[in-house]
């Protein structure tokens, strides 16, 4: 039987993180492909359709962050930048214009490889969001989100979620795995009109936080992305 073998373009300039990506993600039993400047890049996409895009923001010719806006007019193909621009809002920047995950330079491989997988997965068959369709529920270790009787529980026991703190944890849910952007939070959440202030975000975590996870202080259910957004944990972490 052939196993079908996920491509990976890599659009990167600097060869020496060419080098190291492609040995890296061949071992690891993906095709890969690369490019070293937008321009070919852009052509690469469209006549190769690769399954996933590994994304330098600093390429010679432009910024990564327009292939991301271009890209996003046609295909939904999972975009991960690996960056060494490494502030809030160039993270905030990219997953908003609709890369999927934002890895900073230096990264390890193992962390690489996760993110590589949760972005094909999400894309792919949408895991999640297939088990909220088919069970009505996401769960991830002990914690279980029940879209149908609007209720959280851990270990079986409802921690009793206000309605807006049950709407917070369903979003990030329906998106487990995935960075999401305050900003992409307050306007699910409260409309395109959302004050932009993420002060009411924080507010409504640290109760959600109180509530759900064994220990506030280290997360085990949903992550701080700072200064970016929250991820909730999937079956990767
Ligand atoms: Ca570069």
């Amino acid at each position: 039987m052939r196993v079908h073998k996920n491509k990976i373009l890599i659009i990167e300039d600097d060869t020496g993180i060419i080098r190291f990506l492609k040995s890296c993600l061949a071992e690891n039993g993906y095709d890969v492909i690369t490019a070293s400047n937008g321009q070919s890049a852009m052509g690469i996409i469209h006549s190769h359709c690769p399954d996933l895009i590994l994304l330098d923001l600093g390429l010679p010719d432009m910024d990564g962050n327009d292939i991301i806006r271009s890209v996003r007019t046609w295909t939904k193909v999972p975009v991960v930048v690996i960056s060494a621009r490494s502030t809030e809002d160039d993270k905030a920047q990219a997953l908003d214009l609709g890369a999927d995950d934002y890895l900073t330079k230096p990264f390890g491989t193992i962390e690489l490889l996760a993110r590589i997988r949760t972005a094909l997965r999400h894309t792919r068959t949408t895991a999640e969001d297939d088990q909220i369709a088919l069970q009505g529920v996401y769960t991830v270790g002990e914690l279980n989100i029940d879209y149908r009787k609007h209720i959280v529980t851990r270990g079986g026991v409802n921690v009793s979620l206000t309605p807006n703190e049950f709407r917070i944890v369903a979003l990030l849910g329906r998106h487990a795995g995935q960075v999401i952007t305050y900003k992409y939070m307050l306007r699910e959440l409260w409309g395109p009109g959302a004050s932009s202030d993420n002060k009411i975000l924080r507010v409504h975590m640290a109760s959600i936080r109180r509530k759900i996870e064994p220990d506030p202080d280290q997360p085990r259910y949903i992550f701080t992305e700072i200064g970016v957004g929250y991820r909730m944990a999937s079956d990767e972490d």
